[in-house]
């Protein structure tokens, strides 16, 4: 049997005060692929950003399980150490930071983690040559800075870079489909499916069935109100987009799901 990677359970969170987490149930399981759906403001982003350990978001009740710990209490960069990646909706620009000395800081902070040497420039830019073909990216894209003018799909593309970078146990890709034309989304998917393994665990974030045409989830979920009110396998995502959010109305009302 696989091991559980994460385990959110009866998870409760506040943003100012205001309930958006109202009990999140969710499983995941090293070598599966999870996908959440749901309507904008549902709370999915708020959900991947408290897994992640953003600050702005107060659990007020439940747990994140993950790899057999509790890990509410831990401050972000900790959970990143140790191998939760969260790629962003909306990527950061930071003017004046190269990408390459960004993504160069954040593998020597993950292998000082490690208890390992930090690597020299020149090894890392052997490292990040590879890496930049799973996402079909030019080298001179990491001489500028940070996401800096970087077109909607650059950016989508330079966080699957990072996670290919960084190698993370557990993956969460936020709407990383929304702003790609077809030819970004099917770089970004192809560069994702490169680095499936057993081991690893993704939890895709999107509004959209289309992203799961690419990437072949093995479970969905569906967020509505803060909660997880339904979940079944890939056909769930197709009867959404053909029948539309609204059919969950009917749904959430009758009380069927979780
Ligand atoms: P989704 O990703 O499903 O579109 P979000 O998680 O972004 O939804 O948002 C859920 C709800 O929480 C929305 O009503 C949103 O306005 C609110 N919210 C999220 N983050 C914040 C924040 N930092 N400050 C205030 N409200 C927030
Ligand atoms: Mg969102």
């Amino acid at each position: 049997m696989s091991q559980t990677i994460l385990s959110v359970r009866n998870l409760t969170a506040n943003v100012e005060n205001t309930p958006i987490l109202k009990g999140v149930n969710l499983e995941i399981k090293a070598g599966e692929i999870h996908a959440i759906m749901g309507r904008n403001g549902s709370g999915k982003s708020t959900l991947a950003k408290i897994i992640a350990g953003h600050p702005d978001y107060e659990v007020t009740g439940g747990e994140i399980i993950y790899q057999g710990q509790n890990i509410i209490e831990q401050e972000p960069n900790q959970r990143a150490n140790d191998g939760i990646f969260l790629a962003f909706q909306y990527p950061m620009a930071i003017p004046g930071v190269s990408n390459l000395d960004f993504m160069r800081v954040a593998y020597n902070a993950k292998l000082k983690h490690q208890g390992l040497e930090a690597i020299d420039t020149f090894d890392f830019e052997d490292l990040i040559e590879e890496k930049l073909e799973v996402v079909k990216m030019k080298s001179s894209f990491l001489e500028r800075s940070l996401n800096e003018g970087f077109s909607g799909g650059e950016k989508k593309r330079n966080e699957i870079l990072q996670m290919a970078l960084l190698d993370p146990t557990l993956s969460i890709l936020d709407e990383i489909d929304s702003g790609l034309d077809i030819d970004a989304l099917r770089i970004v998917s192809d560069g994702v499916n490169q680095l499936k393994t057993p081991e690893k665990a993704y939890l895709l974030i999107t509004h959209y069935q289309r992203l799961l045409d690419y990437i072949e989830p093995d479970f969905v979920h569906v967020m509505q109100d803060g909660k997880i009110i339904t979940s079944g396998g890939k056909e769930l995502a197709l009867e959404l987009e053909s029948r539309g959010y609204d059919f969950l109305d009917d749904k959430s009302a009758a009380g069927v799901g979780r």
